[in-house]
């Protein structure tokens, strides 16, 4: 096997005999034949509606920590064949043997493309499409088997950030046009006692039908990891029984999931392999799925999972617990709805040098020691700043802030990966209101990035020309020396240091 799609890759290179995220080679070598049969499909058959459902789904299941299931994989490898079959055959592994910059970016394209497949599969599952959204698949596709040509393939990676906006702009239309726009909203860590279900991932369909179907069941309802932000949703949030959220980000899930009485379900990534202790009560929907673990189909008949809450019963008591930092209380819902109704005020403070500047600390958490860089970050900020966040790496520092700016809270979370999109109009708006180009704005991106839709979404921060975006934990495996040295050229990209020398150089202090 080799993959090197994600930030813990072994040794920065490339697992090649096992998956540092548990993906065995077995699996690996099946979601290969997915992608080289996606490719193929791609380059030969005539786009429909059930080949473009096909190559989204396709490319989502093998983004990581999605699905370990090798009987799942095989069955959508052969509904791939049946629906289309050819002989000509693109092998994906060709790619891992091209000229280094050929490979960097193709490679980035083909990521940047999972992530984006990932978003326009939630918005799919609301019936929201986009023409944009759904033909680039298959430019893309075919350009990663036919193109070699480095300027071209250099354009692609841009086109895939600047479709990737519509992707997450699509996506945030069909959950605030069907649940509303998130409102500010606290959310408890702490559990009450009595039958509980633990709700992970990041489709908030599957939630709320959960909270439907469990409407007086005595069943309480927790979110965990990137389902924290739906609590801010007015049609989710009004469900009584949806009580807070449970634990921290995905890499803490075996240790967190371990004793808990009550059943977790997993609706997308990030999913690790599951262990014995929470085996027989962990069901999986949609394109999650891991071997001898409870399926629940597009049916979404959630009874299993209500029945087995129940049967475990929960906790007999409250249960007192806490974010890392000891804080138990978490704040959510500053999408870019309400986030603008702090424009005025946020020009004002700026303008009249009372807040200083902004930053958007925001991405994915996950295992490397190095990423308490974020939280070091984060609790080392002025006070006169603003902080905005997005996706799970917030879990690092999301407990700890309660302080307003004047009337502006100084700490606001956005929401899920794809709500960079939050983020995107709230710069957009600042730039017109200042008078100046996004790049001129008093606003830093300090990201943090471990799967494939991280690389969709800075991607779109490049083709939206952000510069001097702080990049970490570490760098890309898949981004060969010369492609960073384009990178760092055109888009002053860097790799993050120290919290102290970071702050110093973007605050030029
Ligand atoms: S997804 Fe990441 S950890 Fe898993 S095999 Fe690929 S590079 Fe390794
Ligand atoms: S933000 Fe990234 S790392 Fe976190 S759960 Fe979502 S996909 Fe996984």
């Amino acid at each position: 096997m080799f993959c090197y799609q994600c930030e813990q890759t072994r040794n920065s290179q490339g697992c090649i005999s096992v998956g540092v995220c548990g993906k065995n080679s077995e699996i690996s070598d099946i979601q290969d034949k997915i992608v080289s049969a996606l490719i193929n499909l791609a380059n030969s058959a005539e786009r429909s509606l059930k080949h473009t459902d096909l190559i989204i789904k396709g490319l989502f299941m093998t983004v990581t920590n999605v699905n370990f299931d090798r009987d799942f994989l095989q069955n959508f490898f052969e509904e791939l064949k049946n629906a289309y079959y050819s002989e000509e055959k693109f092998d994906i592994k060709k790619l891992w043997n091209e000229n280094d910059d050929v490979r960097s970016l193709k490679s980035i394209i083909l990521f940047g493309l999972k992530g984006m497949a990932a978003f326009a599969y939630n918005a799919r599952c609301f019936n929201f499409k986009n023409e944009v959204v759904d033909s680039f698949f298959y430019e893309a596709l075919q350009a990663i088997s036919q193109k070699d040509n480095l300027n071209e393939l250099g354009a692609l990676v841009l086109k895939t950030g600047e479709v990737n906006l519509k992707a997450i702009e699509l996506l945030d239309k069909a959950n605030t046009e069907t649940y509303g726009h998130p409102v500010p909203t606290k959310v408890t860590t702490n559990i009450e006692a009595g039958p509980f279900i633990v709700v992970s991932g990041h489709n908030l369909q599957d939630l709320y039908l959960l909270l439907e179907q469990s409407v007086d069941s005595g069943v309480n309802v927790y979110t965990h990891g990137e389902m924290l932000p739906c609590h801010a949703y007015p049609k989710i949030k009004k469900f009584e029984h949806l009580k807070g959220n449970f634990g921290t980000a995905w890499q803490n899930q075996q240790k967190e999931f371990e004793n808990i009485p009550a059943p977790i379900l997993f609706t997308t990534n990030c999913m690790m392999p599951v262990l014995d202790s929470y085996a027989d009560r962990t069901f999986t929907t949609s394109l999650v799925s891991f071997p001898n673990i409870k399926y629940i189909n597009q049916n979404k008949d959630f009874k299993p999972l209500i029945n087995k809450a129940i049967e475990l019963g929960g906790y007999k008591a409250f249960q007192h617990r806490t974010g890392l930092n000891g804080g138990f209380v978490l704040s959510v819902g500053y999408g870019h709805n309400t986030l603008l109704t702090f424009m005025d005020r946020i020009v004002e403070l700026l303008n009249c040098g009372k807040l200083k500047y902004i930053f958007i600390v925001g991405g994915c958490d996950g295992a490397k020691s190095g990423r308490n860089y974020y939280t070091e970050f984060v609790r080392k900020i002025p006070k006169d700043a603003l902080i905005l966040t997005y996706a799970c790496g917030k879990y690092r520092f999301n407990d700890i802030f309660t302080e307003k700016i004047y009337d502006i809270p100084r700490f606001m979370d956005m929401g899920q990966c794809n709500d960079t999109y939050s983020a995107i109009k709230f710069i957009r708006e600042l730039s017109k209101r200042l008078n100046c180009s996004i790049s001129s704005l008093p606003v830093s991106f300090v990201i943090s990035w471990y799967e494939q839709k991280s690389v969709s979404i800075l991607l779109t921060l490049l083709y939206l020309g952000i510069q001097n975006i702080r990049l970490g934990p570490g760098m890309p495996a898949f981004v060969s020396p010369n492609v960073m040295k384009m990178l760092i050229n055109k888009f002053k990209i860097k790799p993050i240091s120290t919290p102290d020398v970071d702050l110093k150089e973007i605050l030029n202090v």
